[in-house]
């Protein structure tokens, strides 16, 4: 299941409780879905992330695109958390994002997408609090004009706001939105601090995460085959991480240390 250039991580000597560990969501612990809403959550993973978590002396954080309310209605119990590509962010049970500025000024961008897209189909604009994304896995064929859409919006709005493209989707986000800074952000502090970052991701939205994380001396995972990637290590799929995160569960000791 691995890439022939990399060893697996189950061979990385050494992991366990110094890791801190940061999993991005979609496409890597869920299988990803023909609408955001519809990912099906294996009834287990909660479970083994919170025993994880503990194993790893609380290092634990999901870093996903979606907004911290959909990380807690897939995920309860309040894990650590980078939102929508971090600008929310989570630590401790204490959140914050850039406010309701930013949120105001998607607010009219938004409308403009809701009517440019009116009437396609198979086109899915999702208004994130501090993002707009506009979802095509339903209708692949109008990338080019959905791109085209987005970058004039990201256009209109000025230099505060950028353009992200990941797997057949497009984003509108605070220019400094990304999640290579959330997990910076996490290593900086306890009880992430000091410890090895492990990042494991499928998307190019992953990528900047994958930098920070090899220039802090970590391990960057990439799910999936294909495609570019500073990524060191390989897992086949979304099947494959939650096989090794069990794997890392079932290795944990059991005397309550
Ligand atoms: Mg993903």
């Amino acid at each position: 299941m691995n890439g022939p250039t990399h060893p697996g991580p189950r061979e990385c000597p050494g992991w366990a409780q110094d890791w801190a560990l940061f999993l991005d969501i979609d496409g890597t612990l869920l299988d990803l879905a023909p609408e955001p809403q519809a990912v099906r959550i294996p009834p287990d993973l909660r479970s083994q992330l919170e025993v994880l978590a503990q194993g790893l002396g609380g290092a634990l954080a999901l870093v996903s695109g979606r907004p911290l309310s959909d990380i807690d209605r897939f995920f309860p119990g309040g894990f650590d958390a980078a939102g929508t590509h971090g600008v929310q962010w989570r630590l401790g049970g204490i959140a914050t994002d850039p406010g309701p500025a930013v949120a105001d000024a998607l607010t009219g961008i938004a409308e403009w997408l809701r009517a440019g897209t009116q009437g396609m189909s198979g086109v899915l604009l999702e208004r994130k609090p501090h993002a707009v994304a506009l979802h095509y896995r339903l209708a692949p064929q109008r990338e080019a004009q959905i791109q085209s859409l987005a970058a004039r919006a990201a256009q209109t709005l000025g230099p505060d706001f950028r353009l992200q493209a990941g797997k057949l989707v497009v984003e509108i986000l605070p220019v400094a939105a990304g999640k290579g800074a959330a997990i910076e952000r996490f290593m900086g502090r306890p009880p992430y601090a000091g410890r090895t970052p492990v990042f494991v991701g499928d998307d190019r939205t992953d990528e900047d995460g994958f930098a920070v994380v090899n220039r802090l001396g970590g391990r960057s995972v990439r799910v999936g085959e294909g495609g570019e990637t500073q990524a060191r290590w390989r897992l086949a799929s979304p099947d494959a991480v939650r096989d090794w995160l069990a794997g890392l569960v079932a290795s944990l000791p059991r005397d309550g240390v």
